[in-house]
């Protein structure tokens, strides 16, 4: 049985792991400074192509939808199939 002080170990144990492991701040900083769709075609108008855009690299139309530290993470960051640059930051 937890008692009320080893309920708050065990709820800021998880926050602390949340935090630093699932969340990484660093990491959290490397993708916010990857331009979002909107700043990345305004950034790179000669890869804006109607709907499409290009990447600025190698011009490819191929990109891959990664999520920054796991599969499912919500902050997503598209990257060229073909050079593998990250081009711009989502968020799902
Ligand atoms: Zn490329």
């Amino acid at each position: 049985m937890l008692t009320g002080l080893g309920l708050v170990t065990v709820v800021l144990l998880a926050a602390l792991f949340w935090y630093y492991v699932i969340y990484n701040p660093a990491a959290q900083t490397d993708w916010e400074r990857l331009p979002t769709l909107t700043q990345y075609r305004q950034q790179h108008p000669q890869c804006a192509r109607g709907e499409q855009t290009l990447c600025c690299h190698c011009g490819s139309a191929e990109h891959l939808d990664l999520g920054l530290l796991q599969y499912t993470d919500w902050r997503r960051q598209i990257m060229c199939r073909q050079c593998k640059n990250r081009l711009w930051r989502e968020s799902d």
